[in-house]
């Protein structure tokens, strides 16, 4: 069968005819991939600087965001069967006995590092016809979520922040009273498609929504939001500083650009009981001044706190499933308008290697 190869020693991207894959256990299910989106990690691998094979082997199958539709399962699977949707998570636990998150179905927060991505790191990924996992690692979506369900993935970044910040929040009742007129205020830095996603989720739990990017204010990004009700300003107009005096006390920020220096800026606005929440994959771009005593102080004086999110386990994506379903009912044209653009697999090679464009990129690899 067909799948897109990603081979380190040669530095090549192509179509590859890779082995079929076939039900071994009474627990697996094999799905035929429908769609599968590229990322800012896509581009890292395709670039060469991020991703592994799998042990053994001279290449990886990419990909890692995508949709998929059952064709068969295993006798033991019960709650996924044929012509179901679903959406395969990534992470796959390690080995390692000692390794009590993964032993408890926790890979996201695995303890050794030695966990398999796949499409990313030792696992081969998505971006292929057919695809064979257990059934434990299928999530299944509804079918009105077809159009957009290839975003899932993506959706599930702001998802795992917002379950990890509500330990927090949880605990003061009147940032989570959507009806009180002090609504929780949350800032997203990036307009990306985990930026946009995550205002969405955020939107729709009633935060008084406000998104700080490089866009300009006009611009199709600035403008989904404000029609979803969220409130949008360029960082080319303004810096934060003046958007945090605008919004007031801001509870959460989501940091999804990965830019350091954004991220230093952003400290200081977060206001008292506030979460920072860092989800950019950020890379070494030299020294980001930053008043490092007057931050702790803060943090401590304003119970703040700052936490950095990465993968996400079964609970995020079943959050995920809900969310976005609540946005295609809301916002059906705004959500299906992230995906950019759709592709046959053979453009994945020259995709990957060129700029972004548009804000999701999509592989249709079935319909
Ligand atoms: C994926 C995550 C993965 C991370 C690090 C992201 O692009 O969405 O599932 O854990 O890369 O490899």
């Amino acid at each position: 069968m067909r799948a897109l190869a990603v081979f380190p020693s040669s530095k090549d991207i192509r179509v590859v005819d890779h082995p079929e894959p076939r039900l071994e256990r009474p627990s697996e299910v094999l799905a035929r991939v429908l769609e599968v989106g590229i990322c800012g990690t896509d581009r890292e691998i395709a670039r060469f600087e991020y991703g592994t094979p799998p042990p053994g082997q001279d290449y990886l199958v990419l990909g890692h965001e995508s949709l998929v539709e059952v064709l068969e399962v295993g006798d033991d699977v019960t709650d996924l069967s044929k012509g179901d949707l679903a959406v395969p998570m990534v992470r796959r636990p390690c080995a390692s006995k000692a390794c009590i998150a993964c032993r408890s179905n926790r890979a996201d927060f695995c303890l050794t590092g030695e966990y398999e991505e796949r499409g990313i790191v030792r696992r081969h990924g998505y971006m292929a016809e057919r695809i064979v996992d257990d059934a434990q690692w299928f999530v299944r979506v509804p079918p009105e979520l077809q159009e957009v369900g290839v975003l899932l993935e993506p959706m599930t970044v702001g998802a795992k922040a917002m379950i990890e910040a509500a330990g927090m929040m949880g605990s003061l009742p009147w940032l989570t009273d959507s009806a009180s007129e002090h609504r929780a205020k949350a800032v997203i830095i990036g307009a990306g498609a985990v930026g946009l996603l995550a205002a969405m989720t955020l939107v729709s739990r009633e935060f008084e929504t406000w998104v700080w990017s490089r866009e300009p204010e006009g611009s199709p990004q600035g403008r989904l939001i404000e029609a979803i009700g969220g409130r949008y300003r360029s960082n080319a107009d303004r810096p934060l500083a003046d958007l945090a005096a605008e919004v007031g006390n801001i509870s959460f920020i989501f940091e999804a650009t990965g830019v350091a220096r954004l991220a230093a800026e952003a400290a200081p606005t977060l206001g008292p009981n506030g979460s920072f929440c860092l989800s950019g994959v950020f890379s070494h771009t030299g020294p980001v001044s930053i008043e490092l005593g007057h931050f702790l102080r803060t943090l401590v004086l304003r119970n703040q706190r700052l936490f950095g999110t990465v993968n996400a386990g079964p609970d995020a994506f079943r959050a995920a499933v809900q969310v976005m379903g609540d946005c295609v009912r809301r916002w059906p044209r705004e959500l299906a308008s992230l995906i950019s653009s759709r592709h046959p697999l053979e453009e994945a090679p020259d995709l990957l290697r060129g700029p972004p464009v548009g804000t999701k990129s999509v592989v249709r690899i079935a319909s």
